[in-house]
């Protein structure tokens, strides 16, 4: 594969080699491999259209529209395409809910002073429980506690209980549309019933009507989700603010003992930091031979992380994508790899024996082959966990 491709970064493709000799399988090898041809972009026509199905017995089939060509059960190139895109924002409407619920957790008990955290953005809580019309006239933390119940009845609604954050949060406007054309939403865990139950065989294979349940998707996810999870995180963590940051794979230096938190959820990682500042966790580091201890960030949590604290000599960088992965695991600098719940490839184990890495689930969505070890984040123990 030509350089550019492999990474515009000279530090990646250093670590590319590296990796290639020591004969490790990596990501830019196996994207050429499963090209055609020679091209390393060419894939099966019908994959690549999204006329392809195997939901059921009966395929798997494939569709052309230019030919009236359909599946065994009779939809269309249009509907198979539509239905896998529901299929697909299901799960990633999923995966972003399941962080916004470690999130409200976190606050809960954050809330009941349970966790090494705070309740720093006090205005923006105060702002966001008064928009969602959530009294705040006691206590901080009863402000908190009050916004959490709120949000969790919110995301438990049916799908045809209209969404209190959406009708609170969304322009007027918007709102009106929506209603209109049936895309307001109920809470998120209704919609994503409906959504999946719609993806069946021979349920809904109208494009048109699953185009509109992903919109509808969508709008549950962007308000219910999203905007209650970086609201909440910004209220624990801070605001995100402009500064700099020490960013690629420099930032790994082998004196270090270098932790890295890896994943989406950045409340382990946080919980890291506060105790790598203390003496007592450098003079560990150091007993064992290093100049110290370093939390490195990594993919969308450290985007998660390096937005909201500075630098340090503690916090000490951010290294890159989920793309860049093997080469940041390659760079043998790695002590510990803890991965939370997303974005930690199924190749890492490999890695970790060759680099003698420690790689730890944190989040009890994260399995990989051969790894017995792992910590379930629970806000209440995640001091303990982090240590
Ligand atoms: S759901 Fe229809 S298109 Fe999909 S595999 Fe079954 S018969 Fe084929």
């Amino acid at each position: 594969m030509e350089k550019d491709r492999i990474s515009y970064h000279e530090s990646v493709r250093r670590v590319y080699d590296r990796i290639k000799k020591d004969g490790m399988n990596n990501i830019w090898d196996r994207y050429e491999a499963q090209g055609m041809g020679g091209n390393p972009d060419q894939r099966c026509t019908f994959c690549m259209g999204g006329v392809r199905c195997d939901l059921c017995s009966n395929g798997p089939c494939r569709a052309d529209v230019a030919k009236d060509k359909r599946g065994v059960c009779g939809i269309t190139g249009d509907g198979m395409a539509m239905r896998m895109m529901l299929l697909r924002n299901v799960m990633g409407a999923s995966t972003y809910h399941y962080h916004t619920e470690q999130t409200i957790k976190t606050l809960r008990a954050t809330a009941r002073g349970k966790t090494p955290f705070n309740i720093i953005e006090r205005d923006k809580l105060n702002v966001f429980a008064g928009r969602l019309g959530i009294a705040t006239s006691g206590t901080v933390e009863e402000t908190a506690l009050a916004l959490c119940d709120f949000v969790e009845a919110d995301f438990n609604r049916k799908a045809d209980e209209p969404s209190q954050i959406v009708e609170a949060l969304a322009p007027d406007e918007r709102k009106k549309t929506w209603k209109n054309l049936d895309l307001f939403p109920g809470g998120i865990y209704g919609e994503m019933l409906n959504a999946t139950s719609s993806c069946l065989t021979n349920v809904d294979g109208y494009y048109v009507s699953l185009a509109l349940k992903a919109m509808r998707l969508s709008i549950a996810m962007a308000y219910q989700s999203q905007i209650v999870n970086e609201y909440c995180q910004d209220i624990i963590f801070g605001l995100p603010r402009p500064h700099k940051m020490r960013v690629d794979l420099g930032v790994l230096d082998p004196d270090y003992v270098n932790a890295l938190p890896n994943g989406h959820e950045p409340f382990l990682g946080f919980a890291m930091v506060q105790l790598a500042r203390k003496p007592e966790w450098q003079n560990k580091a150091r007993a064992v031979g290093a100049k110290g201890l370093r939390v490195i960030a990594n993919i969308e949590t450290g985007q998660e992380m390096v937005q909201r604290w500075e630098m340090d000599d503690v916090f000490y960088g951010f290294t890159g994508n989920w793309i860049m992965q093997e080469a940041v695991l390659g760079t043998g600098c790695v002590d510990l790899f803890a991965c939370d719940m997303n974005c930690s490839m199924p190749v890492d184990p490999a890695y970790a024996r060759k680099y003698k890495i420690r790689l730890v689930p944190v989040s009890d969505l994260v399995a990989f082959e051969g790894v017995a070890e792992r910590i379930n984040y629970e806000p209440e123990k995640a001091e303990e966990q982090a240590a």
